[in-house]
């Protein structure tokens, strides 16, 4: 049995759609056919070779989607034939079986991790699936395998913001929006969108932003005092994967335990200058991995958030692409134009 599947020959070219055979399925792997997978910072750094230097040339790629159970192999006892799956990368339950190979037709191996989900079916570790009822959209539910997780866990987890606390947000892509919705549902006072693009603060907006600030057209600092009263922030999140953005979080929180959050990525070797004298007048920063989201317990909080209409999952995707355009989602992705771009299977 074959699938089509985008796949990364060299960093820093265009993914190429090939087709591949699907390998047996070993211990502890599920194959799923995938419906829709997301778009994020994540794959358009390892296109790009950001990441440093890529060991696993040529490979899948693809963290997040949505799909249906086609088989499961020996000692799969988490879903079965049939199942409706929401694919994340954060680990949970399961065999944790973190890789598996592909062959080309001219029988050359192309490497995936424990998760690929830039394909029509996959073969993937049954940790990173999580079975969910088949009455949900298909198309809605990859937004709960990387972005609401990563983004609402900060605001849960990570943050644990509560009521009438100020968030300032930097970067409203697929991950920040989520911080809002997050820090909306938490009932944060002040939830202030930052970003580039004003269609996208508009959205933000929408889906719970009590104020707006364009990176380039204002000055962040001085607006932030004025939403303040010159107090600081109690929390900041940086999802932009921004150096500026990074350092400006760190200096909008207030002293006396204010808490940033970085969520973003830079490219290898790139880093962030910030003064000591900050942190040791109680300013805090930490790092996030994916909300620190435990996903067999917070994804179905998740699924009952959005069945009861608190989390308004399809104002996130702002494009759809087919796989064939996966190149186009890449770029307008790097262009920042995206809240959560989908690759639609057929
Ligand atoms: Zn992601």
């Amino acid at each position: 049995m074959k699938t089509k599947a985008a796949v990364l020959t060299q960093t820093n070219q265009s993914l190429e759609i090939e087709e591949l055979e699907i390998p047996t399925l070993k211990e502890g792997q599920v194959l799923v056919k995938i419906a829709f997978s997301g778009v994020c910072h994540s794959q358009l750094n390892e296109v790009r070779g950001l990441k440093g230097v890529d060991n696993f040339l040529p490979h899948t790629l693809g963290h997040e989607g949505s799909g249906i159970v086609q088989e499961v192999g020996p000692g799969v006892k988490k879903v079965t034939e049939g199942n409706t799956v929401i694919l994340t990368w954060i680990k949970g339950n399961g065999f944790d079986i973190p890789s598996t190979t592909y062959r080309r037709n001219d029988g050359s191996v192309v490497n995936s991790g424990a998760i690929s989900t830039f394909m029509n079916y996959a073969v993937v570790s049954e940790n990173r699936v999580i079975p969910v009822s088949n009455e949900h959209s298909l198309r809605e539910l990859p937004l709960l395998g990387c972005a609401i997780p990563t983004g609402a866990g900060i605001v849960f987890n990570t943050a644990k913001i509560n009521k009438g606390e100020t968030v300032a947000v930097f970067g409203v892509g697929g991950v920040g929006l989520s911080a809002i919705i997050g820090a909306r549902l938490r009932e944060a006072k002040s939830i202030i969108a930052i970003d580039i693009f004003n269609h996208k603060l508009e959205l933000a907006r929408n889906l719970g932003a009590t104020h707006t600030i364009n990176f380039k057209e204002q000055d962040i600092a001085a607006c932030l005092n004025e939403i303040t009263h010159n107090a600081g922030l109690d929390f900041s999140i940086e999802a932009s994967g921004n150096r500026k953005a990074m350092e400006l979080a760190f200096n909008s929180i207030r002293t006396g335990g204010g808490l940033c959050v970085i969520a973003g990525n830079l490219p290898a070797g790139e880093t962030i200058s910030i003064n000591p004298i900050e942190l040791i007048k109680g300013k805090q920063i930490v790092g996030s991995w994916g909300g620190e989201t435990q996903p067999d317990k917070d994804i179905p909080i998740y699924l009952n958030l959005y069945k009861t209409g608190k989390l308004k999952l399809n104002s996130l995707i702002t494009q759809t692409y087919k796989l064939e355009e996966i190149n186009q989602a890449l770029d307008e992705l790097e262009k920042g134009m995206l809240g959560r771009g989908l690759i639609e299977m057929t």
